[in-house]
């Protein structure tokens, strides 16, 4: 974890079993003052008992909570801003505590080891589109690429057409796994009590920065920034095949103010925030600088959200829906959309096999009735 002027502290598990293995580093955390850090670990208790399955946890934001725990802006931005932006897409300021309570157990609180950083260094179609493709030839999967689906309809006997470029194609079981807003448009009427709740789902951004300098600038093989606008910064250099210098690429998550900025603004703001951090990056010449923009990477993980999402079942028998905004307890990450996808699959599995289906309990989201607003959990 990196300051500028090069104050850096590392936070890093040692063989204590959860919630203890973090201790150790935290005590020694200089980004905090002794008062900072005692109080944090408090605060790691209060929240390793919080109850998941409390509603009353999607009323209020992580933020608030953290305050009314003593937490000051200070704490907030060195230690729980660095976890809490790149898992929930938001500060936490304003994401929903139900969604920071997850993260913050089940990454940390629970398993020694549940934290271990894992990042690709390798593209991630070499890991995910690959492997999958093959998969699915082997098994003799027709799979069609750049096949734009268009509206569902029902065939009137209990199975479904699904508009595409080159005509429909007809279909036993569906499972629509593309984004909320997009499936609340290709869904057929009355499919969900009220389709308007995908598109009430939001959108957070992302901005990752490439910047490649023409020598190497620091040798590590990835940091988080404390009091500096870039958030978690990777050498890609090696992933990227560059044969000589650095490619840094700086990853800033809930980016709202960045997604509108002009590549001159950013590159104004960014350049000299990494050469405050990487002192090397002073005298290195910039080869490259340049932005990827996903104005709608994930869901927005504010307040509210858990009822707005949905399971996978719809009132359409057989017709079922995945994504990483389904109703699956984490926030938008892969695993969350693989374990919405193994809960659509087995849906529709089931309803090929004949299950009753009118035993669900379709566009359910998590039952909040009786619960007042704002109502901040203890
Ligand atoms: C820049 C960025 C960085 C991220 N970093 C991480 C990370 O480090 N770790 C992590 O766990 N998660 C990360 N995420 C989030 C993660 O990628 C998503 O949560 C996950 O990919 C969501 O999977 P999904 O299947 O729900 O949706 P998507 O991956 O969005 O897939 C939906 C698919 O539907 C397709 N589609 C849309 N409309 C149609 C149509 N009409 N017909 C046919 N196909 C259609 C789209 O082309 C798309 O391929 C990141 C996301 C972004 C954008």
């Amino acid at each position: 974890m990196l300051a500028p002027g090069g104050r850096a502290a590392r936070l890093e598990r040692n063989a204590l079993p959860a919630p203890l293995q973090l201790g150790a580093s935290l005590a020694r955390y200089r980004h905090l003052t002794r008062s900072e850090r005692a109080r944090c670990a408090r605060t790691a208790l209060a929240l390793s008992r919080l109850d998941r399955e409390d509603p009353a946890l999607d009323c209020a934001t992580f933020g608030d909570w953290l305050a009314e725990r003593g937490e000051s802006a200070a704490a907030v931005e060195a230690l729980w801003d660095l976890i809490a932006l790149p898992t929930l897409n938001l500060p936490a300021s304003e994401a929903s505590l139900a969604l920071a309570a997850q993260v913050f157990q089940v990454g940390l609180l629970e398993h020694r080891d549940a934290a271990d950083i894992g990042y690709a260094a390798a593209p991630l179609s070499n890991l995910h589109d690959e492997p999958v493709r093959r998969a699915l030839y082997a098994a003799g999967v027709d799979v069609r690429l750049r096949w734009r689906a268009g509206r569902i309809a029902g065939d009137g006997r209990g199975g479904y057409e699904i508009a595409g470029p080159a005509g429909a194609i007809a279909a036993d079981a569906v499972v629509l796994a593309v984004p909320p807003a997009r499936a609340g448009a290709l869904l057929p009427a009355g499919a969900l009590a009220d389709p308007g709740r995908l598109e009430r789902l939001g959108e957070s951004p992302i901005v990752n920065l490439h910047v490649v300098y023409d020598r190497p600038v620091t040798d590590l093989p990835f940091a988080a920034a404390v009091g500096s606008p870039v958030q978690w910064v990777f050498d890609r250099t090696e992933s990227s095949g560059l044969a000589s210098g650095q490619y840094l690429a700086v990853s800033l998550s809930g980016a709202t103010e960045e997604i509108a900025m002009r590549r001159d603004a950013l590159r104004e703001r960014f350049l000299p925030a990494l050469a405050a951090l990487f002192p090397g990056a002073r005298d290195a010449r910039l080869e490259r600088f340049f932005a990827t923009r996903e104005p709608a990477a994930t869901f927005r993980a504010a307040p509210g959200v858990a009822r707005l999402r949905t399971g996978p079942r719809t009132r359409a028998p057989g017709l079922v829906l995945a994504g990483a905004w389904t109703d699956t307890g984490w926030p938008a990450t892969m695993e969350g959309a693989v374990r919405s996808g193994i809960s659509a699959a087995e849906e529709a599995v089931a309803a090929l096999s004949g299950a009753r289906w009118d035993d669900a309990t379709p566009d359910g989201g998590r039952d909040l009735a009786g619960l007042e607003a704002g109502a901040t959990p203890r």
